[in-house]
């Protein structure tokens, strides 16, 4: 069944756990790292990892949505459904740290530039350099950072509407899982677009509805041996479901598909 939360000693959970989780189930060496692995999944016989990355998921939006989704609470309730403290209230240093495990100061990607100019090695590199495939389907800018240096990379150009860049994404990600990656980075970013342009809940959950879906033919695409990671990168951080009090924390769910037979 789920769980609420879990705790780690001194801290709670953060997105610096997500990179190095996702290390030790693919057996590979982040060689710095901030956070550290979330052992709930040791037992659980997965040796690739798919990280689904939903701009503006926090966690009091996940709450909310969860009950207009099906596959993505449906995953949550076969593993763990934790409380992520946020690093930063911004897209690109949120994103560096989720695939990086580093503060925003160790890693120092605060913008696209950034992103583009940085030599820092995140999950994605050091699994392909440890011979493992590793696929990253994103916004095209962020896409790029990877091109010559992992298997498969794709890139959506992020001035799509919302639902064409996330159905593009999703696309993409079943060709990826097709050539059975043992890492796949996949972002979605209907949700935050259309809290940015101003938009209401219906449109939002329209959005979270059309992630949930593709997570579903994700699973469906995947073996039992497969970790699921999503998690938001900064609860809503415009429009009028704007989330203003601290802490700020974003859904973590830690899954993986049942054994079929
Ligand atoms: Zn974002």
């Amino acid at each position: 069944m789920a769980s609420e939360s879990a705790p780690t000693g001194i801290r709670g959970i953060s997105l610096l756990d997500v990179a190095p989780t996702a290390a030790k189930v693919l057996g590979i060496n982040l060689t710095q790292s901030d956070g550290v692995a979330i052992d709930a999944v040791d037992c659980w016989g997965c040796r690739s990892v798919v990280l689904i990355i939903v701009d503006s998921l926090g966690y009091d939006l996940y709450r909310w949505l969860a009950s207009h989704l099906t596959n993505i609470p449906a995953l949550a309730k076969r593993g763990v459904v934790m409380k992520a403290e946020t690093v930063s209230n911004h897209t690109t240093p949120a994103i560096a740290t989720i695939l990086s495990g580093l503060l925003p100061e160790h890693h120092s990607i605060f913008d696209k530039q950034g992103a583009k100019e940085s030599s820092l090695l995140s999950i994605p590199e050091i699994a392909s350099a440890s011979g493992l495939k590793a696929a990253v389907i994103m916004e095209k800018n962020g896409a790029e950072v990877y091109s010559g240096l992992i298997e498969i990379v794709r890139g959506v150009p992020d001035d799509l509407a919302p639902e064409d860049f996330d159905r593009q994404i999703c696309r993409y990600n079943l060709e990826a899982l097709s050539e059975r990656p043992r890492l796949l980075v996949s972002y979605f970013i209907g949700i935050d677009k259309a809290a940015h342009m101003g938009l209401g809940p219906a449109e939002i959950r329209s959005a979270a509805i059309l992630i949930d879906r593709c997570v579903g033919e994700m699973v469906a695409a995947t073996d039992d041996e497969t970790l699921f990671i999503i998690c938001g990168d900064h609860p809503v951080h415009a429009g009028i479901l704007k989330r203003a009090e601290k802490p700020s924390s974003v859904v973590l769910i830690l899954s993986k598909e049942m054994a079929r037979g």
